[in-house]
């Protein structure tokens, strides 16, 4: 299940460890409204301060959940503080504490061999870890980006799977191009190569959520999820057309102003129709949950 391959710049790395675990600095107290894209922000410095930057990162609370050798510990802070930096980037600051729960993985043949995200009293991520691989393949790994994503809005029910994890996938993407890991143009070539390979799964005249459903009942996982990535893929279209804007700048208010508990993609669209003054959300939401799923794919 591992997507991508490919060296990140050491530059950018070297970086943003040492400004996200050498610095030091305290968060902004009205960050929230301050935050563009990166987040490495550059604030007006007293001479006293003069060397140094202010870093926006989440307030993260570490559960260690089995034994970790210190270098361990250490190498696991520095990619999560990479991610966090991507997700900030993506999202801006989380209205909450983000609770990442580090367990050992018992197998598997990748760095993170699995992670889910648990929604109770926190908003938290179990990652199980593979300590064998380095600093670099944790970083090129997309799983992390993947379960924070999730995060950014509010768990939608497991009947609702094709709307998070369309959700979740679509966004990693979008946080590894912030990351560095991926460009925009290998971005867009993974939407289009990954949407045209999920078409035929979806040549049903049963709405996306039914035809997602039967696709998760015969274990395909994969065309599920970009099944789901399609509706996002669409509105992100939409917004650039008709708004001037991104998906991912409308997340940014959204998270900021109005990123609850108990909600739905009803809900969820009708929110970020609010945000846009349009109504795009929630017709494309029920244009996809009333007509034939293969009408969403014919432009794939
Ligand atoms: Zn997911």
């Amino acid at each position: 299940m591992r997507y991508i391959r490919r060296s990140m710049n050491h530059y950018l790395l070297v970086a943003t460890v040492f400004l996200l675990l050498g610095t030091g600095c305290q968060e902004s107290s009205n960050s929230s409204t301050e935050i563009k894209k990166g987040t490495t922000l550059s604030v007006p410095l007293s001479e006293t301060q003069a060397s140094k930057q202010m870093v926006v990162k989440n307030h993260i609370v570490w559960h260690w959940e089995n034994r970790f050798e210190k270098e361990e510990v250490y190498q696991i802070k520095q990619w999560l503080a990479v991610i966090d930096n991507a997700i900030i980037s993506t999202y801006g600051k989380y209205p909450f504490d983000v609770h990442f729960y580090i367990h050992r993985a018992k197998s598997g043949n990748e760095p993170v061999p699995w992670a889910h995200t648990s929604r109770g009293k926190n908003q938290s991520v179990h990652f199980h870890v593979n300590m064998d691989y380095s600093l670099q393949e944790f970083l090129d790994d997309w799983t992390a980006q993947h379960e924070i994503s999730h995060l950014s809005i509010p768990f939608v029910g497991k009947e609702n799977a094709w709307f998070s994890e369309g959700y979740a996938t679509y966004m990693q993407c979008q946080v590894m191009e912030l990351q560095g890991v991926m460009s925009s143009d290998e971005v867009k070539e993974k939407y289009q190569s990954k949407l045209s390979g999920c078409k035929k799964a979806f040549q049903s005249n049963l709405p996306v959520p039914q035809a997602a459903d039967s696709l998760k009942k015969a274990w395909n996982y994969p065309a599920m999820y970009w099944g789901g990535v399609s509706f996002f893929w669409k509105l992100n279209k939409s917004y650039e057309s008709e708004i001037g804007k991104g998906l991912s700048e409308v997340l940014m208010e959204y998270v900021k102003c109005c990123r609850v508990n108990d909600s739905s993609p009803e809900k969820i669209c009708l929110k970020w129709d609010e945000i846009t003054h349009t109504t795009i959300a929630s017709k494309l939401l029920e244009s996809y949950t009333q007509d034939p799923a293969r009408k969403h794919f014919e432009e794939f």
